[in-house]
């Protein structure tokens, strides 16, 4: 049984030396437990604000095996509620077999593709709906733009606000995922944030300023945007990727004059906030992927051994939709 521990934590970038992989014991499922065995893992910007402290759950520790959201098959089973066999998904860790609580393992419906279980139908899928919806709601016509677009919560973001007829522009790092989340994605426009002048080429994009500024990123892209919101606007605060890496974290400078002065509300929600509308997330994701209005946008990283250089990947930009790693088979 491999698994993958923090060895340190990190204080700036994060690197593979913060990671080790070691050898364990096989678990063996206890009183009222499973024994799963990882089948993907979920790989999220979020994994790494962990290592800085607790947030909305407790903080990761050095020596703690790294944890991640999972999608499992049940080896063994102590619980009348749970068979061997079913597919759940858990709270679990970088790990090849695990035991928890069969109370804290969620049984998953049959479907074709388990991996849409992560991206569309999973945390993804279901933070870009909420957020979205729910947060900035955003009405027909309107701007709306949204960061990291070419990411797994932002790609879903701008496809959902495609198909709800507004006008959307996403920004992301590089001509070329630019170039994807316009020819692939469908938005209406993209603007690269590592070039110089953004504001301008945000602008520009936006002739109608912006609605709804969907916030994956923080810091001085956030900045921006807050620059060009119209009145009224709504800011839905996702999270701060461009922060989560920093030791010398920067906040926005215009805050919260800007919010002030264009009497804007900006909102910060976690997905499971909106847990009890997550049925109609998932309905509404359902029809616009039959329909072809949602592309689902996969990037899967082979083997266990591979995931801190996934996590870092991601940090860095280089995936494209969502990124996870498959540990073994379905
Ligand atoms: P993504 O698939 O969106 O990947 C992260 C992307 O962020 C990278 O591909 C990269 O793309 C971009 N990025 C990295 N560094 C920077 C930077 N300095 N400035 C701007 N963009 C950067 O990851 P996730 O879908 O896991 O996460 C997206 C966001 O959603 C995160 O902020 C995460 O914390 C948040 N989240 C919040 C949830 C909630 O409940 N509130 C639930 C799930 C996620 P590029 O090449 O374009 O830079």
């Amino acid at each position: 049984n491999r698994q993958i521990i923090v060895s340190q934590l990190p204080q700036g970038t994060l690197t593979e030396d913060h990671f080790a992989l070691q050898d364990a014991e096989m678990p063996v499922a206890g009183e009222g437990e499973v024994l799963l065995r990882t089948i993907l893992m979920s790989i999220d910007a979020a994994n790494r604000s962990w290592m800085q402290g607790a947030t909305y759950r407790d903080a990761v520790k050095a020596g703690d095996v790294m944890a991640t959201y999972s999608i499992c098959e049940v080896m063994a089973s102590n619980s009348p509620k749970i068979a061997i066999g079913d597919i759940v998904a858990a709270e679990s860790v970088w790990a090849d077999y695990v035991t928890r609580p069969a109370r804290a393992v969620q049984k998953l419906p049959k479907v074709d593709t388990l991996s849409n279980l992560i991206s569309v139908y999973g945390i993804a899928g279901k933070t870009a709906f909420h957020g979205l919806v729910s947060v900035g709601n955003p009405m027909a016509g309107e701007t709306v733009v949204v960061s990291a677009a070419a990411g797994s919560v932002g790609g879903y973001v701008g496809q959902i606000a495609k198909a709800l007829g507004c006008h959307v522009v996403g920004i992301a790092g590089g001509p070329e995922k630019c170039k994807w989340v316009v020819d692939e994605l469908g938005f209406d426009a993209c603007v690269d944030y590592r070039e110089k002048g953004l504001f301008k080429a945000l602008r520009a994009a936006c002739p109608n300023g912006i609605d709804v500024y969907f916030d994956n990123v923080g810091g001085p892209v956030l900045e921006t945007t807050v620059a060009l919101m119209n009145e009224r606007g709504r800011i839905a605060c996702c999270g701060a990727i461009s922060q989560y890496d920093s030791a010398n974290p920067t906040g926005p400078r215009n805050l919260p004059g800007a919010l002030v002065v264009k009497r804007l509300r900006m909102e910060g929600f976690i997905v499971m906030d909106f847990a009890k509308d997550d049925n109609k997330a998932i309905r509404a994701l359902q029809t616009w992927v039959a329909n072809g209005q949602i592309k689902v946008t996969e990037d899967i990283v082979e083997g266990l051994e591979n995931a801190p250089k996934a996590l870092i990947g991601l940090l860095a930009g280089d995936n494209k939709g969502k990124r996870m790693v498959r540990v073994g088979a379905d």
